[in-house]
């Protein structure tokens, strides 16, 4: 259950992981469904409508809600779109950017109720439910309460946490809009500082917790990244888990990408050159093969450390380096970047907006792809880098360190290069670092490159894990091992 799915709907990595998982699961013979809203701006033609309504039960009486059946393209995965124009039929999916509908707990409580009422209506009992970020949180906690001594009271659920950033928080009085009783309202509970938050119940009431990297896993139990919920998510470490995101590899692969003007792959990393070339033109930079081409992308928010860059700017300017940006977000940053762009055109360039063939491209181009995140629960450019041979820079934290090995200047090995501190001065170092092996050791890059392309980001092996994680919590709620 997932409150975005890519293709159909994305505002994050969230999207990705529901849209991917579910593939590699149903490819390990997992029956495996999928519940989502119905937002605005989707195309419903190709999907069947389903008899009849779901009524669904709320604090004023009962809502009503349709059901769409779809497939996750590119399979046989059923989704299920919950149709209610009234919650989803809106231009955002929480609300207007750096805002949030006032109405999100009832459309989310309404959102989790109608899923239970769902798997009553099409006859599916499920073994495991997995719940994604706050959005989702009441699922397991309806799953404890609301349908005790029935048979989705023995369903196992999964709650994992894609962001603590996020965790659905609410004044105390509207708890009655979920529905459950005050006696729920308590610090064991949905209470945490004075209000309501939907993560710490989900944290309390799920069967197991899973996050989206091992090092992220350890640093939400410490007070610096668990955002308040450190004490609740270490109280439970036995039962949380990092589970690393897979990357879709058919979209993000040089060697078939239709966005780049030259496909390559590891014994043609030549072709990657033509790329850099392309891009240099067509964003108005010198053309010059020679000089290293250092991309930047992503949302342009305090998580990423781009405040970080800005500082650091004017180091990187000093150096023999083309610098391209691609992101939006803050307005302070985006003006700042944009004024950069105008002043430095002979160094950098910043494209503000969301592009993802631009993606695409800036991936292929770079030699080095700069990651300076303050957190980074998994990240993925990373990983797109990793596969395009190119090399990341990026700070030790989350999932970028899991991903990364720091490169070892004796042999040339490892794939990427890490900064600790996240200051100007570790950042401009480690870029300086890198360039310095990009200049004077170009076959130790030669082989970072390469080291990269051959990792494996497979949701396949995701999927591994996380059936394990199922069948861990199968045992865990019933007793007994999963029977097959
Ligand atoms: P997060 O989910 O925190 O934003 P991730 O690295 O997990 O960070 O995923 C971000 C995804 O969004 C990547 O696929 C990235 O390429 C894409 N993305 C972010 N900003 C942009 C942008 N401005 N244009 C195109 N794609 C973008």
């Amino acid at each position: 259950m997932a409150s975005e799915l890519a293709p159909f709907r994305k505002t994050g990595g969230l999207a990705d992981v529901a849209g991917a998982l579910p593939k590699a699961l149903a490819a390990r013979g997992i029956d495996v469904r999928i519940v989502t809203p119905l937002y605005a701006g989707m195309s419903w033609d190709s999907q069947e409508r389903l008899d009849g309504v779901l009524r669904v039960p709320m604090y004023y009486g009962h809502g009503r809600a349709a059901v769409r059946l779809g497939r996750l393209p590119g399979s046989t995965v059923p989704v299920y779109f919950i149709e209610h124009h009234a919650y989803f039929d809106r231009p955002h999916l929480y609300g207007p950017p750096g805002d949030a509908y006032s109405d999100n707990l009832e459309r989310f409580s309404f959102f989790c109720r109608s899923a239970l009422e769902l798997c009553k209506a099409v006859g599916f009992t499920p073994d495991i439910v997995h719940a994604h970020d706050w959005q989702t949180a009441l699922l397991p906690v309806y799953i404890n309460t609301v349908e005790w001594g029935q048979p989705l009271h023995g369903a196992a659920s999964i709650f994992t946490i894609h962001n603590m950033a996020y965790q659905g928080v609410h004044e105390s009085g509207a708890m009655f809009i979920t529905g459950l009783g005050r006696e729920h309202y308590h610090s064991g509970e949905f209470e945490h500082f004075g209000d309501l938050n939907l993560m710490k119940a989900a944290l309390v009431h799920s069967t197991l917790l899973s996050t989206v990297s091992p090092t992220y896993c350890r640093e939400i139990q410490t007070p610096a990244f668990g955002y308040g919920l450190d004490g609740v998510l270490a109280r439970r470490h036995w039962d949380l888990v990092g589970i690393l995101n897979g990357i879709d590899t058919g979209e993000w692969n040089p060697a078939t990408d239709p966005h780049l003007p030259a496909r390559y792959d590891v014994e043609q990393l030549e072709r990657k050159t033509q790329c850099k070339l392309a891009l240099q033109a067509e964003l108005g930079l010198p053309v010059d093969e020679k000089v290293a081409l250092i991309g930047v992308i992503g949302r342009l928010t305090h998580q990423k450390g781009f405040d970080v860059l800005a500082h650091a700017l004017p180091r990187l300017f000093d150096w023999q380096a083309q610098i391209v940006l691609l992101g939006t977000g803050d307005r302070d940053a985006e003006d700042f970047f944009s004024y950069q762009s105008h002043a430095r055109g002979d160094r950098f360039r910043a494209v503000i907006g969301f592009n993802d063939a631009l993606a695409h491209r800036i991936e292929a181009a770079s030699d080095l792809f700069l990651m300076p995140s303050r957190f980074e629960p998994c990240g993925l450019n990373q990983m797109y880098s990793l596969r395009y041979g190119t090399v990341p820079v990026v700070r030790r934290t989350g999932g970028l360190a899991d991903t990364v090995q720091n490169y070892v200047e004796a042999d040339g090995s490892g794939t990427g290069f890490l900064f600790e501190d996240l200051t100007a001065d570790a950042l401009a170092n480690t870029v300086g670092w890198a360039l310095s092996t990009y200049y004077d050791r170009p076959q130790h890059f030669a082989r970072l490159r390469r080291s990269g392309m051959l990792q494996d980001f497979s949701w396949a092996r995701a999927a591994d894990a996380y059936e394990a994680l199922y069948r861990r919590a199968y045992r865990t709620r019933r007793g007994h091992d999963f029977p097959g």
